[in-house]
């Protein structure tokens, strides 16, 4: 792996933005993401670089529980819709596309193409199946940024367990492995039981900036929490408090509709945009992003000053060759600005070349700062290690 150059990097950060609150004004103001119209964004190649990494560690997930990837369209047929009993429910909210081949619908979710596909193959017991790909949602009021926007991807989990106590059990497994994926990027989740439909959880995740996605009820008393928004407890008559938070993931049961008809499987989704955004907003400390090691855009940030150039080059090559990711600020520019641009690249390790000759190790998971005047590569390693 070679270092990465700021000097070759788009990295936009805008110094003016005081007022960060959400996941994305965050990303926006530091250099992640960019706003193409109202509820549709793009990453910049920072952000790129934190949702390939979300994208492994759904991926590493899927493979730890024996899923297996597959690739499925952004375009659906209709009649695929036409034949779902969600068609109705979801209504307008899907996108429908007149083509010269016909009437289709953009991806918005994909349970019924799923379904299709493993009909027409025929044997699919026991099959794992996941698959990561950008949805539409044909919202007329996208909101709160990445959390609610016309377009986001989703990373899904398809279980065809092969009777209903595999299914119960499956259930279980996803909704603590997404949940635990979660707390490792250093969200608290909370489980959220839906009422009306008993083999569905939510994952929700509290946003510091009080984004208000997704509302729930949790019981004074017995501590259920669950859907609807009721005042008195279902379970033990107690007083509920209605909150609300952020749906990061679900798991269900769902009966299958058309030719698989009587068979009833597992899904999961967790929103790979939204957690981005969730772990940007509550990780950030006030005054920067803290990323966690899993999915930070590069493991080491080398802030050179002058006289810092050769050392700073052995330093890079070390650490690479060790397999950490490491991003060299080249530019010539003033230190103030590189140390800005710093807090915005929030790498977990910062080393900071200073005009003295000294080297100063910022340990940003743990806070901690380390000078030396000597082995610079050698006490890098072991911060890395540590973290
Ligand atoms: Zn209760």
């Amino acid at each position: 792996m070679q270092p990465t150059r700021w000097s070759t990097l788009f990295f936009p950060t805008s110094s003016g933005a005081t007022h960060k609150k959400t996941g994305t004004d965050w990303l926006l103001s530091s250099g992640y993401l960019t706003r193409v119209d109202r509820g549709v964004y793009g990453w910049l190649p920072l952000g790129q670089r934190v949702v390939g990494a979300m994208d492994h560690l759904t991926r590493t997930t899927a493979e730890r529980l024996g899923y297996s990837e597959m690739g499925l369209p952004l375009l659906q047929p209709l009649v695929v819709w036409e034949a779902s009993d969600r068609y109705e429910q979801l209504g307008d909210l899907l996108t429908r596309v007149p083509m010269k081949a016909g009437e289709y619908v953009l991806n918005s979710t994909q349970e019924e193409v799923v379904e299709m596909v493993l009909a027409s193959h025929g044997n699919f017991a026991g099959a794992r199946l996941f698959q990561l790909s950008d949805r539409v949602r044909n919202e007329l009021r996208p909101a709160h940024g990445l959390t609610r926007s016309l377009t986001f991807k989703l990373a899904e989990w398809y279980c065809f367990a092969e009777s209903n106590e595999a299914i119960r059990k499956e259930l279980v497994v996803l909704r603590t492995e997404l949940a635990s994926a979660l707390e490792r990027l250093g969200l608290a989740t909370t489980y959220v039981q839906h009422r009306e439909r008993l083999d569905l959880t939510s994952v929700a995740v509290t946003s510091t900036a009080d984004v208000r996605q997704f509302r729930y009820s949790i019981c004074t008393g017995c501590t259920y929490t669950f859907r609807p928004e009721l005042e008195v407890c279902p379970q033990c008559g107690g007083r509920c408090e209605v909150t609300a938070a952020v749906e990061a993931a679900d798991v269900f049961a769902r009966a299958a509709v058309g030719a698989l008809r009587g068979h009833r499987y597992v899904g999961a989704g967790l929103g790979v945009y939204r957690t981005i955004s969730l772990v940007a907003e509550n990780l950030a400390n006030g005054i920067r992003l803290c990323w966690p090691r899993a999915i930070c855009p590069f493991d080491v940030n080398m802030i050179v000053g002058d006289n810092g150039a050769v050392e700073s080059e052995q330093v890079a090559r070390h650490l690479s060759a060790a397999g950490h990711s490491v991003i060299i600020d080249d530019r010539p520019l003033r230190f103030g600005r590189k140390l800005f641009d710093a807090k915005c690249l929030a790498a977990p390790l910062e080393i900071i070349f200073k005009p003295d000759g000294r080297v100063e190790l910022n340990d940003r998971v743990h806070d901690k700062a380390t000078v030396v005047a000597g082995g610079a590569a050698e006490a890098a390693v072991r911060i890395l290690e540590e973290q």
